[in-house]
């Protein structure tokens, strides 16, 4: 009697246990139905299935307006990928339902159920202002209206520019040309609205291609200025035997370095304008190089570096006062290597100007400035042969051609009617 006993009370843990193994510990489960929420014109889901093998058949099925339509029928895998189209499907924009099925010995059923919302129209991307030309090396502005709320970017050869908002559906973008674009490359705006549904709109626009000089600066008989600028740059000792090297690691690793980092604080840009009307040129100063120019620097005619220059060097008497271009705000005051000790000053929506080779700063980070306010005087601080202001402008991070910004015809044709908050113009 009692082992009778003992034989039954085993057999129902057997039969506990495999219930449990297969009803619990191994039941098929969707992982990621919530990828429904929202269908786009075209949606890719990697639908993951635990413990597939278990389950004899996968249903994925949209319903809607009392129709069902399906999107997949067939064996469960890890990992199935769907590809819905549902305009293809014949789905109306809307709500709708997606069920997802999995089927166990023909008799158990998981069911999942989801509520989608299904848009299948892009963002439509109406181009209310460009400039009529811009130049590789120069800025632009564009103003866009969007039918609907959208993630917008400015893409200008491959970079990135952001979009700010003026008022409703109404955006500007501010952008630089880098100086290699050419008239093959494209401006385009990138649209995104909530879903996923992308619109890609190039942005009519001519390029006028500047040609940027080329100079060669033969470096033999410069080593008597240059070996202890060198020196101190590096914060080693540099001598005739080691120049060259030397004048490497600066002009190229170090530059790299004190580039990026002007491009890092140029992405921090304040989303609001601090200025007005034409930027500022240094005061009585004589253009002494330009921007853009490439530099090939040789030693007894043997190409060692080049680099590029991206401000202008503007050269008045020693020490002369330094002048905030326009108004705006402090964002960096320092010696940044071969800059020297520089001064950044964001304009707001992206738009820096930054002033290199000083000899002391006026102003300290985190204050405001107006234009023409001194902010320091002029130096050879950094890799400066003789005393200068080095003035650049860059967006978002970008150095362009300060030349425009000195301009306020320029600024009032191809700026201003893209980025004032009126809508009449
Ligand atoms: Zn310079």
């Amino acid at each position: 009697m009692k082992k009778k006993l003992i034989g039954i009370l085993l057999v129902l843990v057997v039969i506990v246990a495999l219930g449990f193994y297969f009803l619990v510990l191994t039941k098929p489960r969707v992982l990621n139905v919530e990828e429904f929420s929202s269908i786009p014109r075209k949606k890719i889901v990697r639908l993951k299935i635990e413990h597939a093998d278990k389950a004899q058949l996968l249903r994925v099925l949209i319903l809607q307006n009392g129709k069902e339509y399906v999107v997949y029928e067939g064996k469960p895998m890890p990992e199935v990928l769907l590809e819905i189209h549902p305009k293809k499907l014949g789905l109306k924009e809307g709500e709708a339902e997606v069920v997802i099925e999995l089927s166990r010995f023909y008799f158990l059923k998981e069911k999942y159920s989801i509520r989608s919302h299904i848009d299948y129209t892009p963002p439509l991307v109406n181009v209310v202002f460009s400039p009529y030309a811009v130049m590789n090396g120069g800025s632009g502005a564009v103003r866009v209206s969007v039918s609907e709320e959208s993630d917008l970017k400015l893409s200008v050869k491959d970079l990135i520019f952001p979009f700010y908002k003026i008022a409703g559906n109404t955006y500007f973008s501010l952008f630089g040309v880098p100086i290699d674009f050419s008239p093959s490359d494209s401006i385009k705006i990138i649209a995104k609205d909530k879903v996923g549904n992308e619109s890609v709109v190039l942005v009519p626009v001519r390029i006028r291609q500047k040609h940027y000089p080329v100079y060669k600066i033969e470096l033999k008989g410069r080593e008597k200025v240059l070996i202890p600028k060198l020196s101190s740059l590096l914060g080693e000792e540099i001598n005739k035997s080691n120049f060259i090297q030397a004048f490497k690691k600066v002009n190229e690793d170090l530059r790299r370095e004190n580039e990026e980092k002007i491009s890092e604080i140029g992405k921090k840009s304040e989303e609001r304008i601090y200025w007005s009307g034409k930027f500022l040129q240094l005061k009585n100063s004589k253009v002494v190089s330009l921007y853009g120019e490439k530099r090939i620097y040789t030693y007894g005619g043997k190409q060692i570096s080049t680099s590029y220059h991206w401000g202008y060097d503007l050269a008045s008497v020693k020490n002369s006062p330094v002048e905030a271009s326009n108004s705006g705000r402090v964002v960096f005051t320092g010696f940044l290597g071969i800059y020297g000790n520089t001064v950044i000053i964001d304009h707001g929506y992206g738009l820096m100007s930054i002033y290199s080779h000083l000899a002391e700063f006026r102003v300290k980070e985190g204050d405001i400035v107006k234009k023409g306010q001194i902010i320091g005087v002029t130096d050879t601080t950094g890799l400066a042969f003789g005393d200068h202001l080095h003035f650049g402008i860059m967006i978002n991070g970008l150095p362009v051609n300060p030349i425009e910004w000195w301009d306020k015809k320029w600024i009032k044709n191809n700026i201003l009617p893209a980025i004032q908050s009126s809508t009449s113009r």
